[in-house]
């Protein structure tokens, strides 16, 4: 893999544009299945680029960001075998070359992980807005698991008239259901387990919805009985997408999410769904669902 560690060297991309739509996959290494996914869909879409960058901007003080775990010799032979084109891996001065200037986040952002990470958002749209701009890719691929990330950068990329589409890949998921993230790292054997928890708080709302409940008090109490064992629970919630607004029944399509601690890991997940008279599914956030 071609390992682009400056701003002057994103010329040599210019080459790759010509065998088809550039696609671009945003991460901060640590990569696991989950992350490999989102390449695989990129490289249905023509050259493929993959970001490697801890961005500090989107860290609050007393947040993991020097924990954070960086091996960028294990995810590159990670990528290897997959046909990535180029890796951008640029430090943190070459990124911000000291400029304060911020995105500021939209509506979405001030809800649900924005309410308790004051600054997140504006830092995520920050370096989203930056790899846009330096990268040019004609096709953006997100996990769906960060749905509020998604819906985030959907609004600015509408809003400030960016010139990409995004796609948002499905969740990726362990045997127990557990979303797949870099900070499953953190959790020792009993966390692990308990970790579970979320999971099996999103499969009961989605079940009870089956089985035509409607009312979102109920729904959310029926998660917050499943996240009792975990040690703590910031929200877990029922939202109207793409507005994030709290519906006064649970039609249309919802966005169910969850963030809560486990051991020393804040483990967020969620499910996209569409609801209506009888019938509950999966559904992605983005509405021409990426087929290439
Ligand atoms: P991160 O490195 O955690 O910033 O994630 C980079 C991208 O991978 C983001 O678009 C995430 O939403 C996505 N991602 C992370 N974990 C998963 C997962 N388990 N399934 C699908 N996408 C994921």
């Amino acid at each position: 893999v071609q390992v682009i560690r400056t701003r002057t060297e994103l010329d040599g991309l210019d080459a790759l544009r010509a065998d088809g739509a550039l696609a671009l996959v945003p991460t901060m290494g640590a990569l696991h299945e989950g992350h490999l996914q989102l390449v695989r869909r990129a490289r249905t879409f023509g050259p493929t680029v993959v970001s490697i960058f801890v961005n500090p901007t989107q860290f609050g003080p007393g947040e993991d960001y020097d924990a954070y775990p960086r091996d960028l010799d294990s995810d590159l032979a990670l990528l290897e075998p997959l046909g990535v084109d180029a890796v951008f891996a640029p430090t943190p001065d070459e990124m911000y070359r000291g400029g304060g200037v911020r995105v500021a986040p939209g509506p979405r952002s001030k809800v649900l992980c924005g309410a308790s990470r004051p600054g997140h958002f504006g830092g995520v749209l920050t370096v989203v807005a930056k790899l846009f701009n330096l990268l040019r890719p004609e096709i953006a691929v997100f996990g769906r698991k960060d749905a509020q990330q998604c819906l985030v950068i959907d609004e600015m990329v509408t809003t400030l008239d960016f010139a990409v589409r995004l796609i948002d890949h499905p969740t990726v998921r362990e045997a127990d259901g557990l979303a797949m993230s870099s900070r499953n790292r953190y959790l020792a054997a009993d966390d692990r387990r308990r970790a579970g928890s979320l999971w099996r708080a999103l499969t009961a709302a989605r079940g009870l919805l089956e089985q035509g409940e409607r009312d979102p008090a109920r729904l959310r109490r029926a998660m917050a009985r499943e996240l009792a064992e975990t040690d703590g629970v910031e929200y877990a919630e029922i939202r109207s997408v793409p507005e994030l607004t709290s519906p006064a029944r649970a039609t249309g399509r919802l966005l169910l999410a969850i963030a809560a601690q486990v051991g020393p890991a804040r483990l967020i997940d969620n499910l996209v769904l569409g609801v209506d008279a009888d019938i509950v599914a999966e559904t992605a956030l983005f509405a021409d669902g990426g087929t290439p």
